[in-house]
């Protein structure tokens, strides 16, 4: 299989080279160049409800590998990248909750981050050469990718982030790594961090020297791994409900839904894809209007969700080329505050449920559709959980009245010694460390 750029100028490549470039050189996103349609045997309830979550993972991305060097790698990498369960909650018989929050940072960035290290790591072994990945992060994206890149061979991790500006249980998941992976605390903004990393790559001749690349969520190597838990959840619903589920995703960049979108086109059983977003409406407003009008972000209390010009979006456009076909495949619904912070009340009283902002924004639209469409009220729903509760404990707690338990793979993470270098955000000189 070869991939394509979406802007149509960049010479194919296979999925190894897609995935070690990440972006294509005439600035496009890479895409498979077709999207082959499933196996009956891998939608078949009777057949695939049997599969565990890396077997399916291996199905599923087999026919993107074939012909490449790492087809013969890739069952090691789903085996060692999914190494975490992934439960589906169930409220009542028609309202379930897929949870994507049991690796190690306990975000669904863990499902990408772990798979593209695999894959990296043994490209760089292939290739011959080390790399150095560069990340500049807000919080929560840094995280997935150190731990996903913490002991990996020939590769090297250097994470930004704004002094004084994430929070302290954010902070441990950067800085506890040691090793391979160096934390660096800079004296200013997120937008100083992003600066540094963007200087760095668009010099050609430090990028080159030292093999820096990055592994943000544009690469192929995190969007599709995101594919597979679209195939194994649906499957499952299918065979308990008999229904196809109408699926509710929490999005930002909206790469976890490109994800979505690629396995319903593969034929797995989903009835409709939806997405929460929060007040960053450029997704609803380009439905509306036909016109597609970036913004700059606004911030939200489910902050992973805060992006104006959602970067994914150019995956759905290519794979929906005309405003018809976006209309007829896309819903996307804004969520407030207010509402999310409601949100996580009702569905604790309700359910006895804790949930994450992101994931109670998913909850708002479930109940917005059930009540506002007529075409969509009768099918039955499943939210993805995309972070757990325990990662934005100042926010649920206050409303829940009780503290959420941190899981024991956070725990762990938390109770690690943390080392971070300060240094000034004028300077690359901490690439030379
Ligand atoms: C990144 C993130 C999102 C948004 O996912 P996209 O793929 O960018 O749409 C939602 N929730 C959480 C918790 C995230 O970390």
């Amino acid at each position: 299989m070869q991939f394509i750029s979406t802007r149509g100028s960049a010479s194919p490549v296979s999925v190894s080279e897609a995935i070690l470039k990440g972006l294509a050189p005439d600035g496009g996103l890479y895409v498979p160049e077709s999207l082959p349609a499933f196996d009956r045997g891998l939608i078949d309830p009777e057949i695939s409800g049997n599969l565990s979550y890396p077997e399916t993972a291996l199905a599923v991305l087999r026919p993107f590998f074939a012909g490449d060097f790492l087809e013969s790698e890739l069952e090691a990498v789903c085996r060692e990248a999914f190494s975490f369960p992934v439960p589906i909650h169930w409220h009542n018989e028609r309202e379930a909750v897929l949870e994507l929050i049991h690796g190690p940072t306990a975000a669904f960035k863990d499902f990408g981050a772990r798979f593209l290290a695999g894959t990296m790591e043994r490209i760089t072994e292939h290739e011959g050469t080390p790399l150095t990945i560069l990340v500049a992060t807000s919080g929560d994206t840094g995280g997935a990718v150190a731990a996903a890149f913490a002991g990996k061979r020939n590769i090297s991790v250097k994470v930004l982030f704004p002094k004084g500006r994430v929070s302290a249980r954010q902070e441990k998941q950067l800085t506890c790594w040691g090793a391979n992976v160096q934390a660096y605390s800079v004296r200013g903004a997120f937008d100083d961090c992003q600066r540094m990393v963007k200087s760095a790559f668009m010099d050609p001749e430090l990028s080159a020297a030292r093999h820096l690349t990055s592994a943000n969520s544009i690469n192929s190597g995190r969007l599709l791994p995101q594919t597979v838990y679209y195939v194994y959840a649906s499957v499952r619903y299918l065979a308990k409900t008999g229904k196809k589920p109408v699926i509710i995703i929490p999005s930002g960049n909206v790469g976890n839904s490109v994800g979505a979108y690629w396995a319903k086109a593969m034929g797995a059983p989903i009835e409709r894809i939806v997405l929460a977003v929060n007040a960053n409406t450029t997704i609803p407003d380009f439905l509306a209007s036909g016109v597609y009008e970036p913004r700059e972000s606004i911030a939200t209390l489910a902050n992973a969700m805060d992006v104006g010009d959602p970067s994914n979006m150019e995956r759905l456009r290519h794979l929906f080329p005309s405003i018809e076909e976006i209309r007829g495949n896309i819903t996307a619904l804004s969520v407030s505050d207010g509402q999310i912070q409601e949100t996580i009340g009702r569905i604790w009283q309700e359910n006895g449920y804790a949930v994450c902002p992101h994931t109670a924004a998913g909850e708002y639209v479930r109940r917005t559709i059930a009540q506002d469409s007529p075409a969509m009220s009768n099918s039955p729903t499943m939210v993805v959980a995309t972070a757990h509760p325990a990662k934005f404990e100042t926010i649920v707690e206050p409303i829940i009245g009780e503290s959420v338990p941190i899981p024991p793979q956070l725990a762990e993470l938390l109770h690690r010694p943390g080392s971070a270098a300060e240094i000034d955000p004028d300077s690359l000189a901490f690439l030379d460390d």
